[in-house]
């Protein structure tokens, strides 16, 4: 992978929208590209701008993918988008239902590369965990997904379908506003959201359009390990709601479970988060803080916690969320006893710490267990693979195929 100075990983992304038999898929792009594209297969001038329209709500507002379904929209206009274009959401290879009704989708994209997904029913509200990439660099020792090199960023539009993937398996497109089954997005699933920031944001700007899924501002929360140098303009940009990966009152300990405590400390971190456009005490900081058994959950490492947010003056949350565990992991979950006790001097420090409940366990769908079987291969395997597949004779060809990996 190449690393530019600021240390932000790059990692070449598939072309946003593949193109199938020729055919572009409209699923992903923004309004500006959807009128660019309308406009280029030949639509009347005078007509683009309305037919935009027409089809951007067809598309984000009542989810169809077909153009035949698109009834407003002249049929020989339907038939030169049919001409051209495709609406078509990845493949669910696999969906999981747990017993507490949380459900787990694996998704697999055009180049084979697979995500999860997973739907979480509250009493009030119903909450899609959202991927932002195949694996994730950061390696923090208690998450599973942190033990997958990371294989690509995710595309906007393989970010928007994941919402569009749970809404058809919901069936909630029929009544969009009303009866909406996902009212809440939080960007916690796979990866890293802000080392893929353009895409994360342009989807997400797509979800809150207010022709489309119009999912406000409010009900969007990004959840970051710390990338202190892309969070103020996550809120300038975006502004949805910001989540923080705490899991440490200290950096000896950050560092020891979250490698990326090297490169941004928490001093650093903090500092970013009071600097947060639009942080008050409305639209609080949500710190998260995985209860991880002898390492972060003394009575100590409690006060501390509540001293620290005091310093920073934040406007702050704790969520305490009961480690999960995955095959392989060295943690374990404090005991439910120290788990609520840290909860108790959390509050009497004056700081709301919920405790997480933990949803989807039984399909391993809970926080930090997602992860999916795409590996990055090396540029050696995959011309190994690509020649075996063409025969003997076809070495050099496999030179010119793109593969999307750095
Ligand atoms: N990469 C982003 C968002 C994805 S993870 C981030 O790190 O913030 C969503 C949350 O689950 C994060 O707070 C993460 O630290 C936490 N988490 C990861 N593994 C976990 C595990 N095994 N048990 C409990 N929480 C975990
Ligand atoms: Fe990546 Fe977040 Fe997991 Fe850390 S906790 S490895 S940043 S997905």
């Amino acid at each position: 992978m190449q690393v530019t100075p600021t240390g932000t990983p790059v990692v070449v992304s598939p072309r946003a929208n593949p193109e199938e038999d020729g055919l572009q898929n409209l699923l992903g792009l923004d309004r500006i590209e959807l009128k660019a594209a309308i406009a280029g297969i030949g639509v009347p001038e005078k007509q683009v701008k309305m037919r935009t329209s027409q089809v951007w709500h067809w598309v984000y507002h009542r989810g169809v993918s077909s153009f035949g379904d698109m009834l407003n929209v002249s049929k020989d206009v339907r038939a030169k988008l049919a001409e051209h274009f495709i609406i078509k959401r990845p493949e669910i290879v696999e969906a999981q239902y747990s017993e507490d009704g949380t459900r787990k989708y694996l998704i697999r994209f055009h180049d084979g590369n697979e995500a999860e997904a997973v739907y979480i029913p509250e009493d009030d509200r119903g909450t899609l965990c959202v991927s932002s990439q195949v694996g994730c660099t950061l390696n923090c020792k208690f998450c599973h997904t942190g033990t997958m090199k990371l294989v690509r960023n995710l595309t906007a539009g393989e970010i928007v379908a994941q919402l569009m993937i749970a809404r058809d398996d919901l069936g909630e497109w029929e009544n969009p506003t009303a009866g909406r089954r996902v009212t809440n997005i939080v960007m916690m699933g796979m990866g890293e959201p802000l080392y893929n920031f353009d895409n994360v944001k342009k989807a997400l700007e797509i979800i809150m359009d207010e022709e489309g899924i119009q999912l406000s501002r409010r009900r969007i929360t990004l959840s970051t390990s710390g990338v202190v140098p892309h969070m103020e303009r996550a809120g300038r940009e975006i502004g949805v709601n910001l989540a923080v990966s705490l899991h440490a009152v200290n950096d000896g300990v950050r560092t020891d479970i979250m490698p990326i405590n090297k490169k941004y400390n928490l001093n650093e971190v903090l500092t970013a988060c009071a600097n947060y456009p639009g942080a008050h005490n409305a639209r609080r900081i949500t710190f998260e803080y995985a209860m991880l058994k002898g390492v972060n959950d003394s009575d100590k490492d409690a006060h501390d916690l509540v001293r620290l947010l005091r310093k920073y003056k934040l406007p702050a949350k704790v969520n305490l969320i009961p480690f999960n565990p995955w095959p392989g992991t060295d943690y374990e979950c404090s005991s439910w006893d120290q788990i609520q006790r840290f909860s108790d001097i959390v509050y009497e420090g004056g700081i709301s710490a919920p405790i997480r409940r933990p949803r989807g366990r039984d399909i391993m769908a809970a926080c930090g267990q997602l992860k999916s079987a795409s590996e990055k291969k090396s540029k050696a395997d995959i011309l190994r693979e690509q020649t075996a597949a063409a025969g003997p004779d076809s070495a050099a060809g496999a030179h010119h195929s793109s593969t999307g990996l750095t």
